[in-house]
Order: structure tokens, then sequence, then C-alpha cells
């Protein structure tokens, strides 16, 4: 085991981050693709829009006929969305067309329905219509041309590029698997959630903590039985996420109580693993590895408190998921931004502190509400946080007022 005392945050990220392969990629049907990453580079396959065509409802025309003075135009063709017109439109002519259908030949520009005055089989512009060369007329191209690269593998997929894969015709696509992440609790104290506790027991409920994480962010969960704490159990379930999944999140056993054996067996299972004392609050222990044989599937063992496995999960084994799934390593920084403090805050100087709380609005700068309560056995406390406030280390107080960086949780 090497154990290295009191690193950073950044440092263990970093660490970890090293150790992390992207899943493999697979052919998947478009509609199982949200929140995945895509693992080819998408090119446009035409022009967009392919063909000139009509944004509004209206006549199309040439231009030139109408800034001689003479605005009255004869209507010989209609293009419909879906059922263009082979007439070509000549001197003095228009075609009656429609949003998003194709402009006729010969005709350079549209002028909207509201800006003419029909009579029988002719059209006169207004006066005051509103149009020019090419006016109300998308042309091919305009947006993307054919062979322009939009997706990038590591992308997500989302809702927007599902919409415009299937503008494609990519019923399917090349995309990275849902990294499988089993998930293991420790603790002789822990009962199933349907189950009442007894005398000095709680229920479980990293499992289902993790277990939304995961799948939140975008990872298949499988959640093991509870291993009770001994070093037989814990070895055994360990053994069985190794088998079944790309990764093994744990939480719990490894601080350094007496019942804590996560650590040896972890250490035991990977052939020396990292064991560090992370410089943060909530959180500090962590214990992570590559398991020895084949698979090398990495092992994070989490603390159990609740919110230290919130955090830790946010700071650690999110972006390993994000890396997991395609996304670059230098693409893990958390992003951040400064914001006003509304309360006073009192931190442990020697651990950067991540607060739970609430971005709100304020005249010019966002403000950080930070909650009360802000204990790492606080089940409460993460319910409603959008964002993590950052008390650096050396600081053991900020004044309401002051200036905080905060993390939005849904990015960091
Ligand atoms: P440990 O890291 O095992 O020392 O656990 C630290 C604290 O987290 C203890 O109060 C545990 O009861 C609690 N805890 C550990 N595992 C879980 C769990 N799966 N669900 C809820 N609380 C837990
Ligand atoms: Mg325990």
């Amino acid at each position: 085991m090497t154990s290295k005392t009191f690193i950073s945050v950044e440092e263990a990220r970093t660490e970890i981050l090293e150790q992390i392969e992207p899943v493999s990629a697979e052919r998947a049907f478009l509609k199982d693709c949200i929140d995945r990453r895509i693992a080819e580079e998408v090119r446009a396959p035409t022009d967009v829009p392919a063909f000139d065509n009509s944004s509004r409802d209206g006549y199309a025309f040439r231009w030139r006929d109408v800034q001689s003075g003479d605005r009255r135009l004869d209507v010989v063709a209609t293009s419909a969305a879906g059922d263009p017109t082979d007439v070509e439109i000549g001197e003095g002519e228009a075609a009656r067309i429609m949003t998003g259908a194709k402009l006729p030949r010969g005709a350079d520009s549209v002028v909207m329905q509201e800006h003419v005055e029909s009579e029988d089989d002719s059209i006169v512009l207004d006066p005051e219509a509103d149009v020019d060369e090419g006016s109300w007329v998308r042309r091919a191209g305009r947006y993307l041309s054919e062979g322009e690269a939009v997706l990038e593998p590591g992308d997500e997929i989302t809702p927007a590029g599902i919409g415009l894969l299937a503008s494609f015709g990519r019923s399917r696509v090349n995309a990275y698997r849902r990294p499988r992440v089993g998930i293991v609790s420790t603790g002789d104290e822990l009962v199933d959630i349907d189950d009442t506790p007894g005398d000095g027991q709680i229920i479980n409920s990293n499992s289902h903590l993790l277990e939304s994480l995961v799948r939140s962010y975008g990872a298949d969960p499988i959640v093991f039985p509870v291993a009770r704490d001994s070093e037989s159990q814990v070895r055994d379930v360990y053994r069985q996420a190794i088998d079944a999944a790309d990764f093994v999140v744990s939480s719990g056993g490894v601080s350094v109580g007496d019942h804590d054996v996560v650590r040896e067996v972890v250490d035991d299972l990977t052939g020396g693993m990292q064991f560090w004392k992370i410089r943060m609050k909530p959180g500090k222990p962590l214990a992570f590895g590559t398991a020895l044989g084949e698979s090398n599937t990495p092992l994070l063992g989490l603390p159990g408190n609740p919110n230290s496995c919130f955090v830790c999960f946010h700071q650690f084994v999110r972006p390993v998921l994000r890396v997991a799934q395609g996304e670059p390593t230098r693409a893990q920084t958390p992003t951040r931004f400064e914001a006003v403090l509304e309360d006073d805050v009192s931190s442990t100087p020697h651990r950067r502190q991540y607060l739970a709380g609430r971005i709100t609005s304020g005249e010019g700068q966002p403000r950080f509400e930070a909650f009360q309560n802000q204990a790492s056995a606080n089940t409460a406390l993460f319910v409603g946080a959008d964002a993590f406030g950052l008390v650096p280390e050396g600081t053991d107080h900020l004044s309401s007022g002051s200036t905080i960086t905060v993390e939005p949780i849904e990015s960091a």
C-alpha cells in the first residue's frame, strides 16, 4: 500500500485519471444514445439545407423584376413543402411558396404573403414590403457544407445532437458503451431499504445514492448486496463486482477504525493500491487501485459518510466516468466561478471545505447561499444544493459579502 498523507483533490484526480481508459465503443441505435458519447467523427452528409428553400409562406420571384418599380407579378406555379414545382419562374412571374418548400428554378427571392395584395392570378408587392435580393430564402449550405465536421469522438450526444444525427439519416451511430459500475456498500450496521433498522443500525442509503449518481452520469450501475465488515465478505463481493463491471465503487471501511477492512482487501486485490488522505472536507480517506489480472478494473473506495460519498463521487468518480466515455482527460477540470457569499461560514483550516449550497442570481454577480449544518453525516444537506462553495485551505472563516469560488454540481 502506498500511503500518501494529505494530497490535494487535484493531485488525487490527476493520479486516478492517468489510469483510466475509455470503455469500448459499439454500433448503437440512435434512440439508445441519449447522454452517451459518440465514438466517431460525424460530418454533414450533404449541404444543410440541402436545397434552396423558403423561410416564409409567400411568393418566390426574380429580384431584378421588381427593381424597375413595377411590382406586379403573375402567379404561375405553386411550390409546397415536399411538393416542388418544375415550372421555371420567368420575367414578371412568381410562384406561390410555403415555408420549407423548394425554391423554383429562376426565382431568387421571396416576399411574405402579408406584404402583397393578391388579385386573381397576380400579386402586387406592397411599397413597404420587407424584400431584398435573396430575402426569405435559405440558401443550400448556408448552415453546414457537405463534409463539414459537426461531432468529434467523445462529444456528448445531447437531445439536440440526436435531432441533428436524425436529420442526417443516422439511425445508428458508433457510441461508447455505458460503463458498468459495480457498487459495493460495506458495514455491519447497514440494513436494506425495506427493513426496519434494529438498535444501532441504519439503512444502507449509499447504494441508492451511488446508483442514482452513476445512472445520472450516463453509466449503468450494478448494485451488490451489502458486505459485512469481514475481510472474506468484502473480498467476495469485490471479486464479484470486478468480474461484472468496468469500475468498482465502494463506500465505507476506508477509515482507520478496527472494522475498516476495505483498505486491506483492495490493497490485496490490486497488488498495492494508493491510499490517500485528501485535504478535503467532507471526504478525506480514499482508496484507489486497479485490480490484478487481465481486466485491470479500477477500484475506488470512498468514505462511508453519505456527504463524503456525494462529494467524492463528483470530484473523482464522475471524471472517471467521463473519461471512460471518451472525454479527454484534460477536460476534467471542474467549472468554477466567483460568487458573493450570503452568510458567514466557518471551516477547518487544514482542508478545503466543499460547502453545500445554492447559487442565487444577484445584481451583477451571482451569489452563493451556504446551507445550515454542513456536516458529513447530515443526509439532508445536499438535497436542493446546486453548487459546491469552496472554502480554501488555510481559511477558517469567510464572512458574508466576501468572494467565494463555486463549482456548479451538474458540471463539477
Ligand atoms: P465508515 O467509512 O465505514 O467508517 O463509515 C462512516 C459513516 O458512514 C458511519 O457513520 C457509517 O454508518 C456511515 N455509512 C457507511 N456506509 C453507509 C451506507 N452504505 N449508507 C449510509 N451510511 C453509511
Ligand atoms: Mg464502516
